[in-house]
């Protein structure tokens, strides 16, 4: 039974926010990027992986990133109708490059294939390099718990440098999320979050007059933490586009040097094993990509997975027992809040900011897609 805690009035969105019923919104985005070329199957992947982070509660992975994907689809910064390709393979280990594809093509495949071998092998290892954008990790992890599989992924931003180590006030890692699923039966726990103290998105939205940035969520080159978005956009006009390129300051990462040496670990797993580099100048190469490391393991083949399930149940019940520190706020295992989320907006729909439906809406206008009714 999940806690109720998530509201579609979502305390993010402008008060004047567009509700849209999720099987439509599926349906006009898939509608989008068919119009912009790519073929129904990947169309439909793209929209339902965005449909689903928004349905989780991430906007920042949302149906707002279309318009952007548009845009590197038109520069040929991400290619239509790629392939992950098997670099090496070795059984219960695999390198996959997925050649810039779209990364809800591309690391769906790598994810299959883990599976699989997994399920043959009791443990699989599987690298991607070159991925385009595969947005919200955790449904990666989803996808592996669905296999009855525990899974970690370990993922970078080859090029995308935003984010200041512990102690230090220059860019050097990107927002690198991290996710762990686990299969508990009725009860899957997934962890899923970007390194970074908070994600690129929110530094965006707070600078569109959006929710407020914690006051140390950036930092300055002098080492002033700061809550203020131009410390990562430098000057920028009230209505347009903000770059990071023109900041001099950084996003932290999360959890003081604990949060910072898993960013760390991202960028050395994700980015240098796989060879698809890390968001360091060296490997800058003037495209970026996501790179994925992740681990799966069968807890049949280990031959536990009964105490597996009745452990893992009842350690959850004793967790969540927890006497919360504010009655009003249940203490929640990982993967908690999406599910709540998710169960009221496909419920009642998925809110958008006016902003973002508007800059969708100006891409299916120019690329003649109808607004869904
Ligand atoms: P976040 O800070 O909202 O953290 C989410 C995690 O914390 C989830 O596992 C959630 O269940 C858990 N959680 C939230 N509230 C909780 C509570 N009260 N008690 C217990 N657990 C709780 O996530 P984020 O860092 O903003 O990341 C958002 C998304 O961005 C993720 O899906 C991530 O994969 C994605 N991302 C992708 C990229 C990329 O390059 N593809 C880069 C960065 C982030």
């Amino acid at each position: 039974m999940l806690p109720a805690i998530a509201s579609h009035t979502d305390p993010d969105m402008a008060p004047n926010y567009v509700m849209v019923e999720a099987g439509r919104l599926d349906a006009f985005v898939a509608a989008i990027f068919r119009a912009a070329g790519c073929d129904p199957a990947e169309a439909g992947r793209i929209s339902t992986h965005l449909l689903g982070a928004n349905l989780a509660g991430h906007d920042s992975h949302g149906v707002a990133r279309v318009p952007r994907y548009v845009e590197w689809l038109e520069a040929g910064y991400v290619v239509k109708g790629q392939d992950a390709e098997i670099v090496t393979d070795g059984g219960c280990f695999a390198l996959l490059d997925g050649h810039f594809g779209f990364g809800q093509t591309v690391a769906p495949q790598a994810v299959e294939l883990g599976i699989a071998r997994a399920q043959q092998h009791g443990i699989a290892v599987v690298g991607l390099r070159n991925a385009g954008h595969i947005g919200r990790a955790g449904d990666y992890a989803e996808t592996a718990i669905r296999a009855g599989l525990i899974s970690v992924h370990f993922v970078n931003v080859a090029g995308s440098v935003l984010v200041a180590p512990f102690g230090g006030v220059e860019r050097r890692f990107s927002t690198a999320p991290f996710s762990v699923g686990v299969p508990l039966p009725g009860r899957p726990l997934v962890l899923d979050f970007a390194t970074s103290l908070v994600a690129e998105g929110k530094v965006l939205v707070a600078s569109n007059g959006g929710k407020p940035l914690p006051k140390d969520a950036l930092i300055e080159p002098d080492g002033t933490l700061s809550g203020d978005p131009h410390t990562l956009y430098g000057e920028y006009p009230q209505v347009g586009p903000r770059s990071p390129a023109n900041g001099r300051g950084a996003i932290r990462a999360f959890g003081e040097h604990k949060g910072s040496g898993l960013a760390f670990m991202c960028e050395m797993l994700a980015g240098a094993l796989t060879g698809g580099g890390t968001s360091g100048p060296v490997d800058a190469r003037g495209r970026i990509a996501n790179g994925m490391l992740s681990f799966y393991v069968s807890p049949r083949h280990f031959g536990t997975e009964a105490e597996f399930f009745a452990t893992g149940r009842d350690y959850v019940d004793w967790v969540l027992a927890c006497a919360p520190a504010n009655p009003d706020e249940p203490v929640l295992a990982p993967g908690d809040k999406e599910a709540a989320t998710r169960a009221d907006r496909l419920a009642n729909g998925v809110p958008l900011q006016p902003d973002t439906w508007e800059s969708i809406l100006q891409v299916a206008r120019r690329l003649g897609v109808n607004e869904p009714a």
